[in-house]
């Protein structure tokens, strides 16, 4: 999608004269892409036309920068879309809360709940889990294998045939453990039918969920914003996660659901493990739609960022996919170059949210200063080395000593590292520009 919406600006830039024909061509060619990309139709219209508003004819005839222009005006409207402009229900730590999850089978419910009581659990909450799907057989020991890896408690039954029951008796249960977020699992069907939606209409009556969160798998693509809608008609959806992020889903579908619900996607799944999971950011969930994230928009600012001299060596590495730590903390010292952090870098891809969350710049600050002090210790061989495995307990502690840190400050740091190195790998294979190209019109 990046490459043909860049394509699109691109030809329409090289025009000599911009008129109102070359501007609908250009826009034409963003529709396609933008529908290709799994937006629903009439979204697309929507912004089509509002773009049309937004882009003055006389500024892009005028010279300015046209292809900045267009892109900032096709990047807002996405993020304004995605923006349902009311924050969803945020459970409070210490006050019990229920949370429903529904969504279509395979859309990865259970494996959401999980990942959501995992989260939460690691910040200090108490989460429990209740399967109320009483359809699939199977379904309560799936959900039981989970939670008893997290080491979360759970609730439900073999035998009783009621999802109604076993979520009213799941919820009272746990209320009286004190939990205080209690998630509630359901059954999906493999298609939208009036026995599912009655179902949880029910379960949601009877339980009162605080949240109901939809769960919607990424690559339903244009099935999207019925599928949303039709839950949404059923029970009162309150916030979208959307799954299998980490697929060739395109993820335009996230929007749909976003309009259809009125409600904003707060986690997105990229993976089937239990940590495969990100608090969801408007921002850079739209330059990865757009390709700006990990292409164009990197290219571009990776100019500001990294100096000149260095550029074609990291992109070297990179398009190797090598991120080593050396590589982090090379970008560390560039970050802490810049003075205040967050603001230019936050476009580089997972340099944002958890790392550096926003007005939070002083901490990040600090924490990238202990990083790099650790990171000080470490060999070469450790430092450009981009296999974690070999990073063990004995060089850990080593580390750690000699650093004067602690041991798991150390472990922190290379999950960070990991974290990275798994968002830039994507850089693999990445085409290098030659010089001028990277900042060309
Ligand atoms: P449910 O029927 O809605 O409860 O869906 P499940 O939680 O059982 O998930 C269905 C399948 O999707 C399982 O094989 C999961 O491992 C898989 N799955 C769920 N979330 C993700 C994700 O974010 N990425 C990937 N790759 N697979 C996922
Ligand atoms: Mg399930």
């Amino acid at each position: 999608l990046g490459g043909s919406i860049s394509r699109a600006i691109q030809q329409m830039s090289n025009a000599t004269i911009i008129d109102e024909k070359v501007l609908n061509e250009c826009l034409n060619e963003i529709t396609r892409a933008l529908l290709q990309a799994d937006v629903q139709f009439k979204l697309v219209r929507e912004m089509q036309t509002n773009i049309k508003k937004i882009v003055n004819l006389d500024d892009l005839a005028a010279g300015h920068n046209k292809r900045r222009i267009i892109q900032q005006a096709i990047f807002n409207e996405l993020c304004k879309i995605l923006d349902p402009g009311k924050p969803s229900f945020t459970p409070k730590k210490g006050k019990p809360s229920v949370i429903m999850f529904v969504g279509l089978q395979g859309s990865g419910k259970t494996t959401t709940c999980t990942k959501y009581a995992y989260y939460h659990q690691k910040k200090g909450w108490k989460p429990a889990l209740v399967c109320a799907d009483t359809f699939r057989a199977g379904a309560f020991d799936q959900l039981k294998q989970n939670a008893t890896k997290a080491k979360i408690p759970f609730y439900g039954s073999y035998t009783e045939s009621d999802p109604v029951r076993i979520a009213v008796e799941g919820v009272e249960t746990f209320k009286k453990e004190n939990c205080d977020l209690i998630i509630v699992d359901t059954s999906g069907r493999h298609k939208q039918e009036a026995a599912l939606f009655e179902e949880m209409r029910q379960v949601s009556e009877a339980t009162n969920p605080d949240l109901v969160i939809f769960v919607m798998d990424s690559s339903i693509g244009q099935a999207a914003f019925d599928q949303a809608q039709a839950f949404k008609q059923s029970v009162s959806v309150g916030a979208v996660i959307v799954t299998k992020m980490d697929g060739h889903a395109k993820g335009g579908g996230a929007l749909s659901a976003v309009a259809a619900t009125k409600s904003p996607v707060i986690f997105i799944g990229t993976g089937e493990h239990m940590d495969e999971f990100e608090v969801f950011d408007v921002k850079p969930f739209v330059s990865r739609l757009l390709g700006m994230g990990d292409w164009s928009g990197f290219m571009d600012k990776i100019h500001e960022v990294v100096p000149m001299d260095q550029q074609p060596e990291l992109l070297q590495k990179l398009s190797e996919g090598n991120f080593t730590l050396r590589i982090m903390y090379e970008q560390f010292q560039n970050i802490l170059k810049m003075g205040p952090i967050g603001q230019v870098f936050s476009m580089l891809p997972g340099f944002s949210s958890e790392l550096m969350p926003k007005g939070r710049e002083k901490e990040s600050q600090a924490k990238i200063k202990r990083y790099m002090t650790m990171m000080d210790s470490m060999t070469n061989e450790e430092l450009d080395s981009s296999n974690p495995k070999l990073m063990n307990d004995s060089r850990i502690m080593r580390i750690a000593r000699g650093s004067g840190r602690q041991v798991r400050e150390v472990m922190e740091m290379l999950e960070e590292y990991k974290r990275l190195a798994k968002i830039w790998s994507k850089m693999k294979g990445l085409k290098i520009p030659k010089k001028g190209e990277m900042s060309a019109l």
